[in-house]
Formats: structure tokens, C-alpha cells, sequence
């Protein structure tokens, strides 16, 4: 079960980013589909090969379509997303030559986002329960008090949030990068320091390390640190978000005795998303994640 945001990303490709008062001319427009929750439960779905249901709010127009098109092809169960009267979420990205973005997000329907009796019957049936921090607050926590006893609540705290202490409570696995790390550590350090500072209010951290890898740390075990493949990177939109999805899947499977395998796992799938272009539709199948994980 994914809960989280949807939106449609407008994405134009820049000689460089335009200063405040500034008009200058991109190139083409392309519009595709994505938002942190939509991307990881598509990620969930097709790459980590469990039943996924997404919990989320659209808006009744074509950016609606464009992402229900693309959750319902890679097999997400949709009967949990409300159609509320606010224009679907919306990112407005440009990209300069060097691949740095710059994003502005028009949350829209994602900030109506909200766990009513449908969506908790549904996320008590699940296994496990992940979530990010684009849609309200108030949501991902009643997401993850609704989960039956067992179930487990993955956090991807992103964009950085400060985090309400009835939702610390929850989270069975936290994933962040080295920014979200340390804005939620409250300090600078290594990945293993942050961790470990972490490892204080949750039970198990995942630090996601870009072309380095991951880092897996549970209270219980010495920490693992998971190489990332090497591969030619086009473009790493989303590369966080296909690793949450196929990291929640396989956790689904292996339970949180399996978190490293999860992780690697989670990180094939992310390093072949990099080599391909968009979020959604960057995300590879089960087999081929499973090719490059063996
Ligand atoms: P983004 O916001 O770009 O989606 P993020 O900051 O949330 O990313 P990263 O740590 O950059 O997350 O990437 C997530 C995972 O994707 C990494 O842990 C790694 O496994 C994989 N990954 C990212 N970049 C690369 C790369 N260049 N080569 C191989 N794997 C990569």
C-alpha cells in the first residue's frame, strides 16, 4: 500500500535557469507522469512484483487520466484514489545542461490526500504501509496507525519535514537520503553517524547514497552498506522513488529480517532507472531487476 502524492511533472529543457524578472527560451515541453507516491507505487508494482494500491487525490481533468493511465498500466490497484475538486498536482521542472533541476510543485489535490473509511479498510490488509511527506502530515500518520498489528510502516521522509512525534512512533523503517538525514539527525556527519543518530527513534535506517549505493542499519545488526551497480546515468529523476517502491515490496516478501536483501534489490532496480529518461516510465520490470541483482 502506497500513500502519497501524484502529479503530472511539466518538464523543459534549459541553456540554464532563469535569474528572478528573467523570460528566457527552453526547449520542447514534455509532459509525463509523477510525484513521489505515484512514482514508488508504479516502482512497487512493476519492479518489485507486489499487489500495490495506491491511496492519493486527483483532480477530474486530463493530468487525472494521464497519471491513472499510468498507475492502472503497471498494475496498481486505483479504487482507493480520491477525485476531488482541485486541479491534479502539478511540478513545473526545468533541466540545465549540466542535469540539475529546478522544481516548483503545485500540490493541488494532493493536499486533500486523506485516509477515510475506504482507504482504511484497505491499508489494514496490507503488509506493508509507505509513505512520503508531499501530501498532509496529518495522512501519514492515520496511514500508519490504520496498519494491522505486524504490518510494517516505511518512511520516506522527503522532502525533509519536521516529523510530529505521533509519527516517530510509527516508523518501522526510515528511508532518507544524506540531506533528509541530517535535517532530521539535527547534525552533520558520516552516513553511519547519521544513522546511528537516527537508530534512536526507529527501529531501522536506510540512507540512500546516490551513485554510492545505500547504507542498512538496524538496531539489532552491524550496518551493511549496499554498492550501487555502476551504470551510464541519463537522467535520475525518481531514482529515490523506484528504490522506496521496490525496497517496500520486497519487504512485503522478506520482512524486516530481510532488509539488506531488500535494499539490494531496491538498488538494481534504482541504477537501471537512472539510465533511462523520465520518472514513471523509467521504472524497469521484475526481471531485469532481478537479473542485475543475482
Ligand atoms: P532523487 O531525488 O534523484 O530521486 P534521492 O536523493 O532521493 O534521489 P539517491 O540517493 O540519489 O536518492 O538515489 C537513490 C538510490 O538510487 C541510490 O541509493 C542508488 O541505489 C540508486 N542510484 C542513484 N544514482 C545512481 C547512479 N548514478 N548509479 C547507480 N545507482 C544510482
Amino acid at each position: 500500500m502506497v500513500v502519497g502524492s501524484a502529479n503530472v511533472d511539466l518538464v523543459v529543457d534549459v541553456p540554464r535557469h532563469p535569474a528572478g524578472g528573467e523570460t528566457i527560451l527552453g526547449g520542447n515541453l514534455r509532459r509525463t507522469p509523477g510525484g513521489k507516491g505515484a512514482n514508488q507505487a508504479v516502482a512497487a508494482a512493476r519492479a518489485g512484483g507486489a499487489g500495490t494500491t495506491f491511496v492519493g487525490a486527483l483532480g477530474r481533468d486530463e493530468s487525472a487520466d494521464l497519471l491513472l493511465a499510468s498507475l492502472e498500466g503497471a498494475g496498481v490497484r486505483t479504487e482507493t484514489v480520491d477525485r476531488v475538486d482541485a486541479p491534479t498536482g502539478t511540478a513545473l521542472i526545468t533541466v540545465s545542461p549540466d542535469g540539475e533541476n529546478a522544481i516548483v510543485v503545485a500540490p493541488g489535490a494532493n493536499s486533500r490526500v486523506r485516509v477515510g473509511a475506504a482507504q482504511a479498510r484497505r491499508v489494514a490488509a496490507a503488509d506493508v504501509v509507505l509513505a512520503q511527506l508531499e501530501i498532509p502530515l496529518g495522512t501519514v500518520t492515520a496511514a500508519a496507525v490504520e496498519r494491522r498489528q505486524g504490518a510494517l510502516f516505511v518512511l520516506n521522509a522527503a522532502p525533509s519535514r519536521e516529523l510530529p512525534d505521533a509519527l516517530w512512533r510509527e516508523v518501522d523503517v526510515l528511508v532518507v537520503n544524506e540531506h533528509e538525514a541530517a535535517d532530521l539527525a539535527g547534525a552533520a556527519g558520516t552516513p553511519e553517524d547519521l544513522a546511528a543518530a537516527l537508530l534512536a527513534r526507529v527501529p531501522a535506517v536506510v540512507v540512500t547514497l546516490g551513485a554510492e549505493g545505500s547504507l542498512v542499519v538496524r538496531r539489532d545488526t552491524d550496518p551493511v552498506r549496499v554498492p550501487a551497480a555502476r551504470v551510464d546515468a541519463v537522467d535520475t529523476t525518481g531514482a529515490g522513488d523506484t528504490y522506496c517502491g521496490v525496497l517496500a515490496a520486497a519487504l512485503a516478501r522478506l520482512g524486516l529480517a530481510g532488509l539488506a536483501d531488500a535494499a539490494r534489490l531496491a538498488g538494481a532496480a534504482a541504477a537501471l532507472a537512472v539510465t533511462r529518461p523520465g520518472a514513471q516510465d523509467a521504472v524497469p520490470d521484475a526481471a531485469e531487476v532481478a537479473a542485475l541483482a543475482e
